[in-house]
């Protein structure tokens, strides 16, 4: 999620159509842009109903007595600290309002750079992440879906299920083995050297398979996805498609941070990103059952 300046550069990694089943990397030339300007969409109405929404962060401006939609959000990407509001005149007289980082504004021109960034620059940038992000979401939830409703991810764990069973029959046998072990020595049946080598590899046996397992056990994990019907995670996310105006509520919903570098990029970083990283994981671990459902129509 990128914003270079002014130009939003989106979905350098998306979920593609769920009917092409692949998550990928998309080629600088598919890369969404948004070129151009508009008048800033956040507007006084706006800024108040935010002042309601949240006591997170709060910085009340001295002059407008407005809480910022941003105040909170906003982070200088090197030196973490929080981006300071201010507002200049360009040439031809118009007043804009734009963001730089806190530390070089107040503290020290050394300890970093301006990582200045203009708010209506980063309004559409930010709104177009979050439609993108949505859509990504939607992708996902549809393909969890696909493979929930089909044979493979239940074949897949049954068969891991299976390997882990045997192997676990294998350690009682083995266990067996030892005990009857030490009877064969009092016996006289073997010797103590022999009682002892043998002893010492079942021992290393059960300690290989022990571990196997626990390799299996964790490989199972990865075809399941534990409570797979609760997603509302996405339908917090889902409610919001198609936005054209953000607002505080908005921001607090979707967004834990955003990140401005020095060159105007921003980075979002997203509620709920492990959740969409564990969805990812499934489906790539579970995407035979994809494949099949292509073969099949
Ligand atoms: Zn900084």
């Amino acid at each position: 999620m990128r914003c270079i300046a002014g130009t939003t550069v989106q979905g350098k990694r998306r979920a593609k159509s769920y009917k092409i089943h692949k998550v990928e990397n998309v080629s600088k030339e598919e890369w969404i842009r948004v070129e151009g300007t508009h008048k800033p969409i956040v507007d006084k109405e706006i800024f108040e109903k935010a002042q309601e929404l949240s006591k997170r962060d709060i910085k009340v401006s001295q002059r407008t007595k407005e809480l910022s939609v941003w105040a909170g959000f906003l982070k200088c990407n090197d030196c973490g600290r929080a981006m300071n509001k201010k507002s200049s005149t360009n040439k031809s007289g118009n007043k804009y309002e734009y963001y730089i980082c806190s530390t070089y504004r107040k503290k020290s021109k050394k300890l970093c750079t301006k990582h200045t960034i203009k708010q209506e620059n980063l309004e559409k940038a930010v709104l177009k992440a979050i439609n993108l992000h949505i859509d990504l979401l939607i992708d996902t939830e549809e393909m969890v879906k696909q493979i929930n409703n089909s044979n493979f991810q239940n074949i897949k764990s049954e068969n891991v299920e299976n390997i882990i069973i045997a192997k676990q029959n294998e350690i009682s046998k083995i266990s067996n083995f030892k005990k009857t072990l030490y009877e064969d020595w009092k016996n006289e049946d073997i010797t103590r050297d022999e009682y002892l080598e043998y002893k010492k590899k079942y021992e290393n046996d059960i300690e290989r398979l022990r571990q196997n397992i626990e390799v299996l056990q964790t490989e199972k994990q990865k075809y399941e996805i534990k409570n797979k019907s609760q997603s509302e995670w996405i339908e917090r996310f889902r409610k919001q498609k198609g936005i054209t105006e953000l607002s505080r509520d908005i921001l607090i919903e979707l967004i834990d941070c955003i990140y401005v570098k020095e060159n105007g990029d921003i980075t979002i970083k997203f509620k709920f990103e492990d959740e969409l990283k564990r969805y990812l994981e499934y489906i790539e671990y579970n995407k035979g059952a994809l494949e099949l459902d292509v073969k099949a129509v």
